[in-house]
């Protein structure tokens, strides 16, 4: 009924799995049947905390009470608090809210632009992004994304962008021109396949930004907020950008997104930029819940020594499975290179197991777990994958 339905009234925009989702609880999503699932794929890297995580009830609750939405208008001391929390946790000097990952990268490509011909008499305006990026699905991010199947039949996109090979800076610095405002790159890739950026080529990209003052811009909407292991995924390297856009984590599931600067990039003024919704008292009372507790030392702790429990049983089953061709990624950001072309029937095998998981470029299984899974809950999903490895004969 609700699949006969949704092929009927849904645009078809998504080739979903034949499941349909209706509770959650911590790990554990339950099907309409009432079949348990462990959940690996987390909303797509974003219920961090969980499904239903008390904190995350309770701000909703006690929010939606009092007030959820008044625009941009008037103040609203929420924002100031989660902002405030945000910059504080971060290098950012201030922030501007809205409510997904894309209009993020909006925001952040308007400003790079804004920097750029300020300062430089309409000059600059070209943003160079890397081959394999995903940014996003509106035109300004759907351009920065470097990967042709996103772009087909949208023709034209917009002008003044450029891609480049990643962990590449030979190739960025032969992009690099008198029109050029930014760099902009994802930390560790997602979409593209769990690829990292070498520390060494972070310093690089950071070095060519500063002789050029161009803005470096960390795309973190799926690095960011604890996932790797650290609130943010630019820590690792201590490579420190000008501008970071957040989104996926931060609400828990509830629709945010923000746009960080420092001093030097904080230059949008009064009608520069604006959006309706963005950092609702509701939102961002969410926000704060989330960044209560994942920003907290022993909660980053647990992630990284669970992410290196769980790439550790996956480099066990490497040793025993030739299917695995490399583990890749960080904290609990984790990627299975396959060694086949097509890895769709094991995402399917594990599902009908009780276990989902995705899969990036046909052969990269993804493993984003909520940041409160433990390691049994690692282990038992790691269980269920070898039994599918051992029926699929690899
Ligand atoms: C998911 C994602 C986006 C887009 O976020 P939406 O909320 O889907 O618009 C942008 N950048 C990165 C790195 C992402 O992973």
């Amino acid at each position: 009924m609700i699949i006969s339905e949704d092929k009927k009234y849904v645009m078809n925009t998504y080739s979903r799995f034949p499941i349909t989702l209706v509770q959650g609880k911590g790990t554990k999503v339950w099907d309409e049947n009432g079949k348990e699932y462990l959940d690996f794929v987390a909303g797509i890297a974003v219920n961090v905390l969980g499904h239903s995580h008390p904190v995350i009830v309770e701000a909703v609750k006690s929010q939606v009470d009092k007030l959820v939405h008044v625009s941009n208008l008037y103040w609203n001391g929420n924002q100031v608090q989660l902002a405030k929390m945000i910059c504080e946790k971060s290098f950012g000097k201030s922030a501007f809210f809205c409510n997904s990952g894309t209009e993020a990268n909006e925001a952040a490509i308007k400003l790079a632009r804004k920097y750029g011909n300020t300062k430089y008499n309409g000059r600059r305006y070209k943003i160079i992004t890397a081959k394999n990026s995903f940014h996003g699905r509106t035109y300004g991010a759907l351009t920065a994304t470097a990967q042709p199947k996103y772009h087909k039949n949208f023709e034209p996109l917009l002008e003044g962008f450029e891609s480049v090979e990643y962990n590449d800076i030979n190739s960025l610095k032969s992009a690099v021109d008198k029109n050029t405002c930014a760099v902009m790159l994802e930390v560790i890739q997602g979409e593209g396949g769990i690829n990292e950026a070498k520390n060494e080529y972070l310093q690089q990209v950071r070095k060519l930004c500063d002789e050029n003052d161009l803005l470096l811009i960390f795309d973190e909407v799926q690095t960011g907020i604890g996932r790797t292991g650290k609130l943010f995924a630019y820590e690792h390297s201590g490579v420190v950008p000008d501008v970071m856009t957040l989104a996926k984590a931060l609400g828990g599931g509830f629709p945010i997104g923000v746009l960080v600067v420092n001093e030097k990039a904080d230059v949008f003024t009064p009608g520069d930029h604006g959006s309706t919704f963005g950092g609702n008292p509701l939102a961002c009372a969410v926000g704060m819940a989330v960044m209560k507790n994942v920003a907290q030392e022993s909660f980053l702790n647990m992630v990284k020594e669970n992410g290196e429990f769980f790439k550790n049983q996956l480099l066990a089953m490497k040793e025993k499975h030739s299917i695995i061709d490399k583990v890749k990624g960080k904290g609990l950001m984790i990627g299975v290179k396959l060694d086949i072309e097509d890895g769709s029937d094991i995402v399917k095998k594990a599902m009908e197991k009780g276990l989902l998981i995705n899969l990036l470029n046909h052969n990269v299984l993804r493993f984003v777990p909520p940041l409160i899974i433990t390691k049994e809950e690692i282990a038992k999903g790691m269980n269920i994958l070898e039994e599918v490895f051992l029926e699929m004969g690899y």
